[in-house]
């Protein structure tokens, strides 16, 4: 259920695996994408696990491998969520409000989790490859900042490692122009990308320090893997604030 999680002074982080779900076949386990042709009941199933798990109400946008941010607040909530569950568009989320667990989907790109000491802001991002380049989580950085956040730690979560991510020489050399830190050299020694790295050198360049939880998806099973599976499920970062007390002790009645 959760590979990996943390919970202190209210804060909750947490990494998704595919045990424990009741999806079936390529999907076998907790699949928690509902774009990727899974069963949408057992995909809702899937999601309420994990809302018990962490005791947040899960909030997913739908992610088009893009840099915008989208501020979570009341009224975003109180629209009609898309037709698999997404409270809007974007590939990184901010929040303030305490109860809701942002969470991205991956599986193979980096989840990325950002919290703040100074404020309750927590704040959420998905960087592929395309997200990386365009600077989806310098951007959540800064929208994180302009809403108040002073001291912000981020935790970066399993992805598909930089020797199993093999691309095209022009691919790797595009990404070294961006972020040289993502340059890597893949197993059978031909050019790869390793966006995690990539991603921890912006968030180290925005001054914020970070935890990375290892683990490579497409190397560990434990975890889907686009790469490894093509067709396959999605598992999740999640990060948010554990409702009030007061809320806590109603909801536990
Ligand atoms: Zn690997």
């Amino acid at each position: 259920m959760l590979a990996w999680s943390g919970t202190e002074d209210g804060l909750v982080r947490a990494f998704t695996d595919r045990s424990g779900g009741v999806s079936q076949g390529v999907y076998d386990g907790l699949n928690l994408g509902g774009h990727v042709g899974d069963d949408p009941e057992r995909v809702r199933a899937n999601r309420e696990l994990v809302e018990q798990a962490t005791g947040l109400r899960l909030v997913l946008a739908d992610q088009v491998h893009g840099a915008e941010v989208l501020h979570v607040t009341d009224e975003v909530l109180r629209r009609e969520p898309s037709p698999t569950g997404g409270v809007g568009t974007a590939d990184a989320m901010v929040t303030d409000l305490p109860g809701l667990g942002l969470g991205v989907l991956v599986a193979d790109c980096t989840p990325v989790l950002l919290h703040d000491l100074d404020v309750p802001l927590v704040g959420v991002a998905h960087a592929g490859r395309p997200g990386m380049l365009a600077g989806v989580v310098p951007a959540l950085v800064a929208a994180m900042r302009d809403l108040g956040a002073g001291r912000l730690e981020a935790t970066v979560g399993p992805s598909v490692c930089g020797r199993c991510y093999e691309v095209p020489a022009q691919m790797r050399d595009q990404a070294a122009d961006a972020a040289p830190a993502a340059v890597a050299v893949s197993w059978t020694g031909t050019p790869a990308i390793d966006v995690a790295a990539g991603v921890v050198a912006q968030l180290t360049a925005a001054q914020v320090p970070l935890t990375w939880v290892p683990g490579c998806a497409r190397e560990d099973r434990r975890w889907y893997s686009h790469r490894r599976d093509g067709v396959t499920g999605r598992f999740a970062g999640v990060v948010g604030r554990a409702p009030t007390a007061r809320a806590v002790a109603a909801s536990d009645v």
